[in-house]
């Protein structure tokens, strides 16, 4: 298997019909000169595009009416001329033209109706038609037939080093080809568990099927099967050589997102790219940009948590690369080849472990509580060896079955550390703790919202007063555990008939029975979902809370550095290398209008880091400067950075 290149872009060229000139001005020199001032290693050209459009002389497909040549081939050639892979993108469920000719190709909904994203299937042919507008087509039947023969077709033509299959995985379907496919395997359609399994046997089934035509001639190819929704469920990978984490940071949710998916996916065992845009919004906006400080920092980024890079570029439909484009990501890969040895092909070191739970709020607010306190953290994949974490944070979902909380309360045995929030302990119908924390289940809050009271143990930078909690906590009655902080409930839930003031209920004078956090042995609980809590309103108090209770369990954290809480810091470990490299990063998003940008980069100085490994570090330097620097005599290896612009390598090497 190939190393996945590191300076990717993916050259979206979703092109219509109704525009002349198709890949007129396509000029090999023109297009060579763009990708090497980008400092690009791959770049992803189309072969079919959501416009159902091929960009090549196809006879299985329909190429775009106003094409003159074959653009594909000419890209193909010209890139590999320059030592450039070009990885060829066909599109699966969304292909405009295929569905207005083919509406039986188009996925239906339960009621038979069509399957759309964002799309008005009575809007009239003037009225405006939204950002990200299509149908969606299922791949069963004659619609997957042509997919596979262009697959074969393109794999006939073209020399492939990779595919990317886009617009993947979609709801469960109630086409014709999907009913008759249900009836045959002996499922009954009305059943929503049915029609979810023959959706994941469908799309399985098309995967393998791709795969099989691409591998058995090129069987060093990459293949990525893109579908958002999928990214934690492993069932949808099955066919993906590595991964492509699509993201558009400035309008998709923001910067925070990324670190727990590439943590999620470097304890996979695959390659893994993170995708961005040089768009300021998103997808297909022509004319936008992004500034090339901005670039630069998310690439470093990307590289910091061990990932690839790539970003998201739309080629104009004359076949003219935008030159400034290419200068801006230009900016940024030119750093990334610098710094591109000290961020890939490691694996994360941290003995924090996150235990996913699905809910999105409770991950991503508990990963952001711990990003914002510079708390390393891995993302736990739970068929792997747990004992080499101290502690385990389960963020607030339910999540346990019965196997898993076995493996959990072996690992306690072991001498584990964990923190569970929330409806972590429960079990599937939550009736009762799965886990052994000394407490029996009450049940659910009454109250929409509750108080919390801290006990001396936990209230470092906390206030001695009740302080707000904006969802109420689960109710458990100690048996034998610790109680660490109160609950203090509202005198009544707020309503038209009870309400005092403008906002929330006041607290009752007295604590209520069930505890807010309590510890038994190894194990700490706190009964109300911080993380989706602080992921929502973002108080410092709910922070300052969950990491007290966090700082009871662990103790001895690999590595410390002292930043700001919008810095990141991620360890990554070479041990062909010998060396650990810890990043630091600092550039806060700002939020302006309905986007976060990347400008402010102010520099840091003169910051403390400290790291605990078991080899002994023999001498630390910062990437790419080379510069030394003073290792105190300690167990730990501490030095000082003297100076963080934006993003700075430290590498801790114990090589003799
Ligand atoms: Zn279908």
């Amino acid at each position: 298997m190939i190393k996945l290149p590191s300076r990717q872009v993916h050259l979206d060229f979703h092109t219509s019909e109704l525009i002349p000139d198709v890949g007129r001005y396509f000029d090999k020199k023109q297009w060579q000169h763009a990708l090497q001032l980008g400092h690009l290693n791959s770049i992803t050209v189309f072969a079919k595009c959501h416009h159902s459009w091929s960009y090549y002389p196809t006879r299985v497909g329909k190429p775009h009416p106003h094409l003159q040549r074959n653009l594909l081939k000419e890209q193909i050639e010209a890139s590999h001329e320059v030592g450039v892979r070009a990885p060829i993108y066909y599109t699966v469920g969304w292909s405009a033209t295929d569905a207005e000719t083919h509406p039986e190709w188009v996925a239906r909904n339960k009621d038979g109706s069509l399957q759309t994203t964002n799309y008005d299937v009575n809007a009239g042919a003037n009225d405006t038609k939204p950002t990200t507008s299509w149908k969606n087509l299922c791949p069963s039947g004659a619609y997957k037939e042509l997919m596979l023969a262009q697959t074969r077709e393109i794999c006939e033509q073209f020399i492939v080093d990779g595919f990317f299959y886009d617009i993947c995985f979609r709801d469960p379907c109630y086409c014709d080809q999907c009913m008759a496919g249900m009836q045959a395997m002996g499922l009954n359609a009305s059943a929503d568990e049915n029609a979810r399994a023959y959706n994941k046997h469908k799309w399985q089934s098309f995967m393998a099927d791709c795969n099989a035509i691409i591998l058995s001639q090129y069987p060093e190819a990459t293949i990525f099967y893109n579908g958002g929704a999928s990214q934690y469920h492993p069932e949808w990978h099955v066919g993906d050589t590595h991964f492509e984490l699509e993201d558009l940071p400035t309008t998709w949710g923001g910067y925070d997102k990324f670190p727990i998916r590439a943590k999620y996916f470097a304890n996979t065992g695959k390659d893994y790219l993170a995708m961005s845009g040089k768009f300021h919004t998103h997808w297909g906006e022509f004319g936008g940009f992004k500034h090339p400080d901005a670039i630069t920092f998310e690439a470093a980024c990307m590289l910091a948590y061990g990932s690839r890079c790539s970003f998201g570029d739309q080629l104009h439909p004359n076949g003219v690369m935008d030159l400034a484009t290419y200068e801006n990501i230009g900016a940024a890969y030119a750093y990334v080849e610098q710094i591109e040895a000290y961020g890939l092909d490691g694996h994360p070191y941290a003995n924090l472990g996150v235990w996913m739970t699905g809910s999105v709020a409770d991950d991503q607010g508990v990963v952001n509580m711990l990003m914002e306190s510079q708390i390393d953290f891995e993302v736990v994949n739970p068929r792997s060896e747990l004992t080499r974490y101290e502690t385990i944070v389960l963020t607030g979902g339910q999540c346990l079955n019965a196997p898993d909380a076995q493996l959990l309360e072996n690992y306690l045995a072991q001498g584990g550390h964990l923190v569970v929030l929330g409806e972590s302990g429960l079990n599937s119908s939550k009736t009762a703790f799965l886990l052994d924390c000394g407490a029996r289940y009450m049940g659910d809050a009454q109250f929409t919202l509750d108080y919390t009271v801290v006990s001396d143990e936990i209230n470092e930078g906390i206030v001695s007063t009740p302080f707000l909690n904006y969802t109420g906590a689960i109710r458990a009655e100690l048996t034998d555990a610790i109680a660490l902080a109160a609950v203090r409930v509202p005198y009544f839930d707020r309503t038209y008939g009870h309400y005092c003031s403008h906002m929330n209920t006041p607290y009752t004078d007295v604590n209520a029975p069930h505890p807010a956090v309590w510890r038994k042995g190894n194990i700490t609980c706190l009964a109300h979902k911080l993380g989706s809590i602080y992921y929502q309103h973002g108080a410092r108090m709910h922070r300052q809370l969950f990491i007290n209770a966090l700082r009871q369990q662990y103790t001895k954290p690999i590595v410390q550095a002292q930043l700001p809480s919008a810095g990141r810091m991620n360890v990554i470990h070479q041990p062909d290398q010998q060396r650990y490299v810890v990043h630091l990063m600092y550039a806060p998003p700002l939020q302006r209008g309905r986007c976060l940008v990347i400008e402010d980069m102010p520099d840091l100085f003169d910051v403390p880091v400290q790291l605990l490994v078991p080899e002994h570090v023999t001498k630390v330097f910062l990437a790419p400067s080379g510069i030394l620097l003073d290792l105190g005599n300690t167990e730990a290896a501490q030095v000082v950075v003297p100076r963080v612009h934006g993003h700075q390598a430290v590498v801790f090497s114990y090589a003799a």
